[in-house]
């Protein structure tokens, strides 16, 4: 059903497995943003905020990505990067507890978080006069109490591709009284989401891996709309004031996801997504899920019918409601054989120490792709000796 999809993208001979890190090309984005340069930015130039709709793209993207993430319109804005939005959603979040409950002085942060999260995390809790407290994903639930302010969760390992329990952890942090914030970066494109459905308070998510929007495409924020008016930025730039271009001293936030803009847009990289979200028109997100969890099963299958026992370990969850849209091996020898896969055309990635990643994107991964990519991995295992190796080949984005 999604095979025909895979002609909508610049690929070539070589098994693309790194779209958890940076997606494909859709096909149709060089020509608009070659538009973009010439017509709107070059010949119309200011009148495009205006007659090109520059202005209102970052809300209008914002509406394509919703119904990928379970979000009703108007509650995602495209701004910034995932990083910048973890400061906004967690501060935000510990705003609106603490304005209920002032004593509500913890953040409880996944323990296993891409580190940015936690990073940025850290300084939100001096921000906003809290402790950071790490928690693994599944003990959240039972760890939330009368302290905590929110829970800031990775909603798949970056490294294990484990899959947490949105709508349980959820309800357990509503349950003390507590808000959660979802990092969506390794599920938005990928697997169904259900915000509204959930009743999740805040969500951020990168749109540069399962949405193709291109290397350093802005990342999305999700507020709820019952939150939205509550939602005190800690980065209140203009773009976010209810009348912009009346340019007061004074700060008045604007409704609904406006508020979560700072300043001017990066327009370049925002329409690219915009183009790039064009293949999402027909595509069903539970049928991308049914392909996501067939491919990533195969290939463990073909992975354990080719590679000798014992010479990796698949740490990607089987069941299928603790798995995202990768599969991990862990490989002593886990530099060396990645390298050795890209050189052979397979790629992949490697995370320190003893990682090898596979991402698969349902919308142009082929099976043909998961079979070919588990046969030279035993290629590259045959010739790479069973001892512990060196260098990182490849470390990009997570
Ligand atoms: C990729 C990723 C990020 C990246 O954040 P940037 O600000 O875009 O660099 C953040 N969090 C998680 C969980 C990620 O996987």
């Amino acid at each position: 059903m999604l095979a025909g999809k895979r002609s909508e993208f610049v690929l070539d001979d070589t098994v693309y497995l790194d779209g958890n890190s940076l997606g494909a090309l859709p096909a149709s984005v060089p020509d608009r943003l070659a538009d973009v340069v010439r017509h709107e930015w070059g010949a119309l130039r200011i009148r495009s905020w205006t007659e090109s709709g520059w202005w209102e793209a970052p809300e209008r993207v914002g509406d394509r990505i919703a119904p990928l993430v379970g979000a009703a319109p108007g509650q995602v804005v495209v701004s910034d990067s995932t990083s910048v939005n973890v400061l906004k959603a967690v501060v935000g979040a510990v705003r609106i507890a603490q304005e209920e409950t002032p004593a509500r002085r913890e953040i409880l942060v996944d323990e296993a978080t891409f580190p940015t999260d936690g990073y940025i995390a850290a300084s939100a809790a001096r921000m906003t006069g809290c402790t950071l407290r790490p928690v693994p994903a599944d003990a959240m639930a039972g760890e939330a109490g009368p302290s905590t302010a929110v829970l800031l969760v990775n909603h798949v390992d970056y490294r294990t591709g484990e899959l947490a329990d949105l709508a349980g952890t959820t309800a357990a942090a509503h349950r003390a009284g507590a808000l959660v914030v979802w990092d969506l970066c390794h599920t938005a494109g990928a697997l169904p989401v259900d915000l509204d459905a959930h009743d999740v308070d805040f969500a951020v998510g990168c749109t540069y891996k399962y949405l193709n929007g291109g290397p350093g495409a802005p990342a999305f924020l999700y507020v709820r709309a019952d939150l939205a008016g509550r939602f005190d930025s800690p980065l209140p730039g203009w773009n976010s004031h209810a009348d912009p271009f009346a340019m007061e001293s004074a700060y008045a936030a604007g409704d609904g996801a406006v508020r979560g803009r700072v300043g001017t847009p990066d327009i370049l990289s925002l329409l690219a997504l915009e183009e790039s979200l064009k293949v999402w028109d027909g595509v069903g997100i539970t049928d991308v899920r049914a392909k996501s969890l067939a491919l990533t099963d195969f290939f463990v299958r073909c992975v354990e019918a080719y590679v000798p026992a014992g010479r990796v370990r698949v740490v990607t969850p089987a069941a299928h409601e603790r798995r995202g849209s990768q599969v991990a091996l862990r490989c002593p020898e886990a530099g060396a054989v990645m390298e050795g896969l890209i050189a052979r055309g397979v790629v992949g990635d490697y995370r320190r120490p003893d990682v090898l990643r596979f991402g698969f994107t349902p919308l142009y991964t082929s099976f043909g792709d998961a079979e070919r990519a588990a046969r030279v991995l035993a290629e590259v295992l045959a010739a790479v000796p069973g001892a512990a190796s060196a260098e990182a080949p490849t470390e990009d984005a997570g």
